[in-house]
Order: structure tokens, then C-alpha cells, then sequence
């Protein structure tokens, strides 16, 4: 599914690519905009979406060009109607790499805000959706876009940039394991919370939805994590034991079972 996407341009070595289902998140935004207020409404709808995903690339920029620096490759950068995705050949264990590579994105967001900061007009309405009458009120839109960028994007939701940066922090203190396996579970738990507030307070079903890829996402993330884990367990019994068979014996003909995977919680 992800596969269906145009490819638009290449940044900085990193080619841009939009997913087909974006196309109908603008096509929604035209709707939407032409229902309030015609062919200006168009325009602004549209141009608004675009504006926020100019955002989201320049987040996605911060995470990729600071991951670069670790070594990591950053083929794309795809563009989904819920937001950005940088796609990366590796995850970096250390710590502080992970750490440095989470916190870039919701940075940039942060960084563009304390530079609209001067320039507001108005105080931030965040339920302003009119056509703006002035371009400073551009301004105040793209300031609150980058203020919930930034802020969202920092909730410990793990698979979500500040859950990574929760798992950055517990991986100093304990296995890379059981950092994964508490920041998934602090993410699943905030997930259902998101979802719950979602239904039951905002009637936003949605975002309901949102949540629950999130916590898929978390646990599919977990998952991975333990079977690499016990794989390279697996393959270090292995070793031991084949290396304890001594010399002389040709590879393969060691006797004794291969040693059981070993099995986490969940
Ligand atoms: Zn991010």
C-alpha cells in the first residue's frame, strides 16, 4: 500500500514523495474550502494543507539530516494525509543517537515558533478557520501549526518521535529490551487513553483511529525488537556450542538440539 506514491523532487540527496491518499486529502481540502467560501476558500483550504506539510517536511528534514550524521541512510521522505515519515535503512541503538534524531523534528517546530513569536498579530485562536484577511494572520496560523507540531510530537507515545526519545532515555538505564518494552507500554496505555478522549469527549472518530495505528504500531515495534533479541541469542548459543564441539568436527555435525527460543513478556 505504501508503494502507491508519486515521487516529487529531491532535498538534500532525499527524494520527496507524496502517497496517492494525499491527493485526496487536498481534493477534501478544496471541497471543504469551496463549501465555505467558493473559489477564495479553495485557495486558502488548499493552501493551508500545503503550508502544514511544508512543516512537516522541514520536521522530517530535522530528524533525516541529523540521522545522516549517525550514518544512516534516508532514501525518502513520504508524505501520508496523518503527516510525514522519513524512512530510515536503520534505527540507531545508542542512546544519544536516538535521542539527538527524535528531538530534531519537534525542534525545527519549536525553533520556527520562537521565530514567529515576535512577529504574531493576534492572540492564537486555535479555532479559527476562516479565510485570513491580512498576511500577518498567515503568520499566527503557521505559528499554531508549529506549536502543535512540536508539542504533539513530544507525548511519549512511542512509536511517535517522543516516545523514541522515552526509550532513549530508559536505554541508558536498562536493556535496549525492556526500554523498548516500557516505552511500548506507556505508548499502548496513552494510546487507548487518546483514543478513549477521542470518542467520548470530541465525537472525533478519526483520530480515534489514529490512535489505534499507534498502538498497532507500538506493539508491532515491540515485537520486532524481542525476536531480533532472541535471534541474536539464538545464534550466540549456537555458536557456543558449535565452537564447544571442538576441532575436528566439521560444521554441522555437532550433536545436541539447537537451544530453544527464548520467550519475553507478551
Ligand atoms: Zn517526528
Amino acid at each position: 500500500m505504501l508503494g502507491w506514491s508519486i515521487n516529487l523532487f529531491r532535498i538534500f540527496g532525499i527524494q520527496l514523495a507524496m502517497h496517492v491518499s494525499f491527493l485526496l486529502l487536498l481534493l477534501f481540502a478544496a471541497w471543504e474550502g469551496w463549501m465555505g467560501a467558493g473559489l477564495a476558500g479553495i485557495g486558502w483550504s488548499v493552501g493551508f494543507v500545503l503550508m502544514i506539510f511544508f512543516c512537516v517536511v522541514l520536521h522530517e528534514l530535522g530528524h533525516s539530516l541529523t540521522a545522516r550524521r549517525y550514518g544512516v541512510r534516508v532514501p525518502r521522505i513520504l508524505l501520508l494525509p496523518i503527516g510525514g515519515m522519513a524512512e530510515f535503512d536503520r534505527i540507531p541503538r545508542q542512546p544519544s543517537a536516538e535521542f539527538l534524531i527524535s528531538i530534531a523534528g519537534p525542534a525545527v517546530n519549536l525553533a520556527l515558533v520562537a521565530l514567529l513569536w515576535p512577529l504574531r498579530s493576534h492572540a492564537i485562536d486555535p479555532n479559527e478557520t476562516g479565510i485570513p484577511l491580512a498576511f500577518s494572520e498567515i503568520g499566527n496560523q503557521l505559528l499554531y501549526v508549529n506549536l502543535v507540531m512540536g508539542g504533539f510530537n513530544l507525548i511519549p507515545v512511542f512509536p511517535m518521535d517522543g516516545g523514541r526519545i522515552f526509550r532513549s532515555v530508559l536505554a541508558t538505564r536498562l536493556t535496549y529490551l525492556r526500554a523498548t518494552y516500557w516505552a511500548a507500554m506507556v505508548g499502548k496505555t496513552l494510546s487507548i487513553m487518546g483514543a478513549l478522549i477521542m470518542v467520548f469527549l470530541f465525537q472525533h472518530y478519526l483520530g480515534a483511529i489514529l490512535f489505534g495505528f499507534i498502538f498497532m504500531a507500538a506493539d508491532s515495534e515491540y515485537r520486532q525488537v524481542l525476536r531480533r533479541e532472541e535471534e541474536a541469542v539464538y545464534w550466540a548459543e549456537l555458536a557456543r556450542r558449535v565452537a564447544g564441539t571442538g576441532a575436528g568436527s566439521s560444521p554441522g555435525q555437532w550433536q545436541g538440539q539447537p537451544p530453544p527460543l527464548i520467550h519475553g513478556p507478551n
